[in-house]
């Protein structure tokens, strides 16, 4: 090889060279980390990757998720056809963590009590299984009808029983009473239970708070109309806090209108409920990150 010396380009290193080096490296600093604000390890309790919208283009989902500071997810299951979606995405993804329940919607396929529960318990030995639910009962829709509602919470409340280690994450809308009713007939301790995308009053907060449960809401709380539901989420103990999407449903303020939901946009339920409490985000995410761990026992 023949050397050259006019192929040697001389790098002259001014107080300008510098200067535009540091420049650039912020730039691009800024450009890799213009997906999330904050550093931060953030959790989405409850969200459905295996739905229409987000499962047929999941690898991204999660991607996006990852890039905004969301590192973690947990999909909930919802039919045992459902849950079976989300362990396979678990067992593709380390940062995907499953559920398996019946969704009150979905009552009315599963008439026999005992083909649900073992249809569920299998999939419930899973270990990227974390929790069972989301259960519970509906009054929103006139169907399925409330009996086969609750036929199926009360055989998942008896299988949750038998199974004391997971925790319940419950569905409960515009039948707080019933639900806490039920949960009381199970004999099952309550901070075992999270009521999921809590849109209740803060009379209801108070009766979920008293038997111990945890509490978690969604972007619905940063909707303008949802002032209420701001107010009664100052009822409860840091301690008792998670947050989540539900995505693909509701997304948050200022995506409001974006469909579908995505676990990334969790990200906007933190820095709501932070600012209403006074708190940073980072503090925030820590503490509600935190009982996420602890109460689903996230490795
Ligand atoms: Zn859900």
């Amino acid at each position: 090889m023949v050397f050259r010396a006019d192929l040697i380009r001389v790098y002259p290193c001014s107080f300008a060279d510098i200067f535009f080096a540091l420049l650039r490296d912020l730039l691009a600093f800024a450009v890799i980390s213009s997906g999330s604000r904050y550093h931060l390890d953030m959790i989405d309790t409850h969200c459905h990757l295996t739905y229409d919208g987000l499962h047929e283009r999941v690898d991204t989902v999660i991607a996006d998720a990852v890039s905004a500071g969301v590192d973690r997810m947990i999909t909930v299951g919802t039919t045992p056809v459902d849950v079976r979606k989300a362990v396979a995405l678990s067992r593709r993804f380390d940062n995907i963590y499953a559920t398996a329940g019946l969704h009150p919607h979905y009552a009315g396929d599963w008439p026999s009590p005992t083909l649900l529960t073992d249809a569920l318990r299998d999939l419930l030995a899973d270990p990227k299984v974390v929790a069972i639910g989301e259960m519970g009962l509906d009054k929103h829709y006139p169907d399925p009808p409330m009996k086969m509602q609750r036929a199926a919470f009360a055989a998942q409340l008896d299988l949750a029983n038998e199974l004391s280690s997971l925790p319940i994450i419950i569905h409960n809308r515009e039948a707080t009473d019933d639900t806490l009713a039920m949960i009381a007939d199970a004999d099952i301790p309550g901070d075992r239970f999270v009521f999921h995308c809590f849109t209740g009053t803060p009379d209801e907060i108070d009766m979920i708070l008293a038997i111990g449960a945890m509490v978690s809401f969604t972007g619905i709380i940063t909707f303008k109309n949802a002032a209420a539901i701001a107010e009664a989420s100052d009822r409860v103990p840091l301690d008792k806090l998670m947050i989540e999407t539900d995505s693909p449903y509701l997304a948050p303020e200022p995506h409001r209108k974006v469909r579908p939901n995505e676990p990334k946009y969790v990200v906007h339920v933190a820095e709501f409920l932070a600012k209403r409490r006074g708190m940073t985000v980072d503090e925030f995410t820590t503490t509600v990150d935190a009982n996420a761990e602890r109460f689903f026992n996230l490795k």
